[in-house]
Formats: C-alpha cells, structure tokens, sequence
C-alpha cells in the first residue's frame, strides 16, 4: 500500500515503529531473529512503506540488481517520512542516482581483491583484513564493498587458507575481522572464526568491522556478549553516520559489548546529504561519546562505483575537522582520513596547524582552532649537560663521588 502524503502527515506524531509496524508485539521486536527475517529485500516490500514513484521502477529494479536492498524494520523505524531527504532515507533506500555516472569510481578502488587468499588483504606491515562474510543485516547504499553485493555474486570463503596465511606470517599481530558484516553469521561460525585466530599464539589483537549494534542492535544479546568476551582481547569498531542512529536501542547495545570488556570505536563516512554539514556532525561525535563510543575514523567516502552522488569534496572534510578540533571534546575528534584508491593505504588528510617548520632553525609557527598564530622551539641542539656543572650558573654538583 501506498500512502498519501497528507495521511503519512497526520502520522509523523506517532514513533517510526508504530507508524510502519503497528500491532508488531514487544518480544518479538526485540527479537534479532524477527528482525533479521522480516528485512525488507524486495522493492514490492519497500512500496508498502514508503512511496516509490511507479515510473522509477524499472530503473531501481536494475539498481537493486547491482546492489541488493536490505533495511532491518528497526532501522526503517528511524524514518523521518516527512523529510524528503531524510540521511535515514539516503543511506539505505536504493536510488536512482546510483545508476548515474557508471564510468566513474571504480568497483574496487581500494584493490581489496587480487591476495593470494582470496578474502584476504595484508596490506599493512603487521596487521591484515579478512573478509569472512557477504551479508549484512542492512546493505548501505555508499558501501565500499558494493561489488560484493550483486544479485547472484557467489564469494568463496577460505577460511583455511586464511588461517594459514596468517598462522605462516608471523608479523600479523592484528586481524581484522569485516565483511559483510561478521555479526550477520550464526554465534557457532563466528565463533570457530575466533577460535581458530585467537589459537595462533603471534595473533595479539582482533577486531570485529560490524554496523549490528547500528542498524540490528537487537543481535547483540547475552548470548552473543558471553562468547565474545572468551576471545580477548577483542575490538569492535561500528559504524553510525548520523545522531539519529544513536538511540536507545544502539546504546544499550554498545552498554552490553562494553560491559563485555569490548572497547567500542566508530568508522563513519563523510556522506553528502547525510553528514557532512558541522551541526550534525558534531550531534553525531557528541552522541557518541555519550554511548561511550569512541570516533575513529571519518573516512572520505571512496570512489566506488554507483556512490558518487555520496561522495564530498576533501576540503568539506577538512572544514568539518577544522570547526572540530579545539572547538569540543578533543576525545570526540576522529581522524579524517582518505583510503587511497589503487590500494595505497589510508593517509590522513586532517587540517593542517603546522604552517611553517624550519627544522635547521628548530622554529615552528603553529595556528591554534581560533587561528591565532604562536611560535615554538626546538630544544637546544647542544644542550648544556649536567655532568658538565660549568655550564649551570649556581650549580656545584660535582660528578657522582666515589664513596668506597
Ligand atoms: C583499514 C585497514 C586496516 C586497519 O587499519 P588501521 O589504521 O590499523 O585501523 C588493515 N588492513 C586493511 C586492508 C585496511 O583497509
Ligand atoms: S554494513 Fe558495512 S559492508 Fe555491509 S553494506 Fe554497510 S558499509 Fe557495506
């Protein structure tokens, strides 16, 4: 069914959840299982909630064929329906702007595929990426993986050779455990993930990549929490783009991951049209602290096919860090940072506060956040020493005596 405008207005009083899922009882809300297997997966679905144009079908028919749609009915709760671009909206209805400039981005611009194990990346000296699933709880629509969510792409996971990759490469001391979305998987199979990383005894840290505790945060139960924490030390970073997502759900969520000794850090992407004006921004890093969320990273959204209408300049990113640090939480400034297309890595492109540095002079000039200008200085290069008491007007001390 779709709804006329003027009745969707008379409902924006009532809460998202009563609006699109009147009459869904309590248990089975709060139930991941409920959640997960009444996603929204088909544009037919989709239509009965929100309204979609008859005449863009077509076109978002071949859009969902190039990237599968997926929105938990939590996360379509968090709808605003009378906002017409809604960030909730943007980031996860399928739009026709995803089939414009198909020459432009790249299906893999962070040259993720290519490694000898298929899934895995070791990129960095001491640390690599396994890629352990295809299925998220929720498909976003700017997601770097986007090739991995065609209709019918059929990804092999070789978790033996993964395990061997890593058990032979005795530098990793850090895995990190993405997708998909490794949360998505069954409790057993994450856990003989887990297992089988945290046996190989060079394997310091792991971490977990997931955007559950955003938009499913009803799969983080006890169940889940109790066989975690017997994988320690254990990481989890998420992923919320917007103060919205930052509701009581996603933080008792967050409460229990903590509670399970898990340290919680936040990956967002800067979004066009989501989060990429400094009101919300700062309501999103603000609401994070609060959850106890730490921010990470802002990534520059990458050039990825299908996602260039989400894409911003670097200077907006740069502007958004700049009306940030010193202005708020020093805690709650992520590092902004592009991951270079061609698999160059992520560099950080944070504003700059270093003007000049005369490294032969040891002279520094420096911009505070107001954009006050100060200078500092090296230390000495010769500096006087004190087992040279000359050199220290008032200074007797002598060298250590001998006392035998
Ligand atoms: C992001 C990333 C990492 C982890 O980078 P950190 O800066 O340590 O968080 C590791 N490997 C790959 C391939 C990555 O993309
Ligand atoms: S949860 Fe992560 S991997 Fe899955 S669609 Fe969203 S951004 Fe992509």
């Amino acid at each position: 069914m779709v709804r006329d405008s003027d009745e969707r207005n008379d409902e924006s009083q009532l809460s998202g959840r009563d609006t699109f899922f009147p009459g869904v009882a309590e248990e089975e809300w709060n139930d991941w299982r409920w959640q997960y297997h009444n996603r929204i997966t088909s544009l037919q679905q989709l239509a009965s909630f929100v309204p979609v144009q008859e005449e863009c079908l077509p076109a978002l028919q071949q859009v969902i064929r190039n990237f599968r749609i997926g929105i938990t009915p939590y996360y379509l709760s968090l709808f605003d329906p009378s906002n017409p671009h809604d960030p909730i909206a943007r980031q996860s209805l399928p739009a026709i702007e995803e089939l414009l400039h198909q020459n432009t981005g790249e299906d893999d611009p962070l040259r993720e595929e290519g490694s000898p194990v298929p899934g895995l990346t070791h990129r960095y000296p001491d640390r690599v990426l396994l890629v352990i699933t295809d299925t998220c709880a929720m498909y976003c629509r700017h997601c770097t993986r986007k090739r991995i969510m065609t209709e019918g792409a059929v990804r092999r996971i070789e978790l033996d050779q993964m395990i061997g990759y890593i058990a032979a490469h005795p530098e990793i001391r850090d895995v990190i455990i993405s997708g998909g979305d490794p949360l998505t998987l069954p409790t057993p199979r994450l856990e003989e993930v887990l297992a089988r990383v945290r046996a190989i005894p060079h394997v310091e840290i792991i971490r977990i990549g997931s955007r559950v505790p955003c938009v499913l945060p009803q799969r983080i139960d006890a169940e889940l929490c109790a066989m975690l924490e017997k994988y320690h030390p254990l990481w989890i970073n998420v992923q919320f783009n917007h103060p919205r997502e930052c509701t009581d759900e996603a933080r008792s969520a967050c409460n229990m991951l903590l509670r399970a000794g898990i340290p919680l850090n936040n990956q967002s992407v800067l979004l066009r049209g989501v989060n990429d004006d400094i009101e919300t921004m700062r309501a999103l890093v603000h609401g994070l602290l609060r959850m106890r969320v730490r921010p990470y990273y802002l990534f520059q959204c990458d050039p990825v096919r299908g996602s260039e209408h989400f894409r911003t300049t670097i200077a907006q990113g740069i502007s958004l860090l700049g009306q940030l640090r010193g202005h708020t939480s020093g805690l709650s400034v992520p590092t902004y940072v592009i991951d270079l297309p061609g698999g160059g890595g992520k560099v950080p492109v944070g504003p700059m506060f270093m003007m000049h540095y005369d490294e032969r002079a040891g002279r520094a000039t420096l911009r505070n956040f107001q954009g006050r200008v100060f200078e500092y200085l090296d230390p000495e290069r010769d500096p006087p020493s004190v087992a040279d008491p000359g050199r220290i007007a008032g200074c007797d001390r002598q060298q250590p005596r001998d006392n035998g």
